[in-house]
């Protein structure tokens, strides 16, 4: 049977990881809204921007419990005696003073009560000794500083939220601040999953020499639910051309369909040969290491994602390619010293797994792409750039997995 690979291929080949996130983010579908509870909103994205409802703080209140005082009565006299006020009501979260503060005056109150009228400083309790129930002496002079201006937090009407941020715990606690108790939501995009290989076997089952867990269709589950996806698992495939075919068909309601292994050159690649043969390839083969053979296609109108099969390739792809173009998120990053060299390869970036300890990252030393260790174990990818080694002190891009 004649090779499907072509000498002359009609799509890209060996394309950059930018340009990668690209063409799939390309294929996939607009977004579309729905709206959810807040309560259900956690993790989803934005679909559109979000106002403030309402101003916070939505009184000038204080942020301590003690006095309000008018703040010229308290300054001048200090290094001689501590001041003398007169307590003329209470003012507490919920239950405003509803007289104002004169001078020589002040009210009890308590954090996030409102400020009253005539007062502009707070006292904290613990620089006060009460003199009777109607009179305080003041330790100290009060501070403006310690009253929260009504909405220095945020105005009404304000936007305070971006579409396509993601809802986070910090972010949704926000969100419902605003005044919101729905919130308008990306649609989860469908993602399809299969895993392929006849060395490939169920979690639980008992091995025989060559064979393997299916890691990365666990892995890769978990990495889309963690991207706000809604996953279909199609399970596993033997390297069977019919049966493969069957089952990338089963992905029918799917936005887009990701599999495991069987892209690369081997004979029994046949992710590769049904793209070649009866789907269309967008590329083959991405510029990084792990996960190099990675290609993209299509299927009978389903965007087709083939990550290769090697467990530490095919969650790098994810991470660096698949998850920012399903989730429009760049991939989080910070610059570290290194503490040993890392080796550059030259017509590929390399992600290399590397210790973070004391502010400076590490070779993890074992890089092999079937090494899953090397993930767990670190959580750091170090982002070195094609044919530019990193040198002990030079500074390196660093990707939190
Ligand atoms: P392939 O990309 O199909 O050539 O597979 C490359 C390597 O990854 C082989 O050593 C496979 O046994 C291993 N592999 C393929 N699929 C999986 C999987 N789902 N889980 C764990 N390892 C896999
Ligand atoms: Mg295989």
């Amino acid at each position: 049977m004649p090779s499907p690979v072509p000498d002359q291929p009609t799509f890209p080949m060996n394309i950059s990881v930018p340009e990668a996130r690209q063409m799939l983010q390309g294929l996939l579908p607009a977004h579309e809204a729905e709206t959810v509870p807040v309560g259900q909103a956690a993790g989803r994205f934005l679909y559109a921007d979000l106002e403030a409802r309402v101003s916070h703080p939505s009184a000038t209140e204080s942020a301590l419990d003690g006095i309000a005082c008018r703040e010229a009565d308290t300054l001048g006299s200090f290094r001689q005696c501590p001041t003398k006020l007169k307590v003329v009501g209470e003012s507490r979260a919920g239950v405003p003073f509803s007289g104002s503060v004169g001078a020589g005056e002040c009210v009890r109150i308590y954090t996030g009560a409102p400020v009253p009228e005539g007062a502009d400083a707070i006292c904290p309790v613990e620089q006060l000794e009460d003199d009777g129930p109607d009179d305080v002496w003041l330790l100290r002079p009060a501070s403006p500083g310690d009253v929260r201006a009504e909405g220095g937090d945020f105005q009404l009407g304000e936007v305070v939220l971006r579409a396509g941020q993601r809802l986070t715990p910090a972010r949704l606690a926000l969100a419902v601040s605003l005044g919101h108790a729905e919130v308008r939501v990306r649609r989860k995009l469908r993602v399809a999953l299969l895993s392929t290989g006849d060395e490939v076997r169920e979690p639980g089952s008992v091995l025989t020499p060559g064979q393997v867990y299916d890691s990365n269709r666990y892995g890769l589950a978990a990495m889309l639910r963690e991207a706000g996806t809604e996953v279909i698992d199609l399970g596993h495939a033997p390297d069977s051309p019919e049966r493969l075919a069957e089952l990338v068909e089963g992905a029918g309601g799917a936005d887009v369909l990701l599999t495991s292994g069987g892209v690369s050159m081997g004979k029994y690649d046949f992710m590769r040969d049904l793209l070649l043969e009866q789907g269309r390839v967008s590329f083959w083969k991405v510029r990084l290491r792990p996960g190099g053979p990675a290609m993209l296609g299509g299927w009978r109108g389903l965007p087709v994602f083939g990550l290769p099969g090697n467990p530490v390739s095919s969650l790098v792809v994810f991470q660096v390619i698949v998850r920012p173009a399903l989730t429009g998120e760049a991939p989080f990053s910070l610059r570290l010293r290194a503490a040993t060299p890392f080796r550059a390869i030259a017509d590929k970036t390399a992600y290399w797994r590397g210790n973070i300890v004391g502010g400076t990252v590490s070779d993890y030393g074992k890089q092999g792409s079937g090494v899953l260790r090397s993930l767990s174990d670190t959580g750091a990818l170090v982002i070195v750039p094609e044919g530019q080694p990193v040198e002990i002190g030079d500074e390196v891009e660093v990707m939190l997995f």
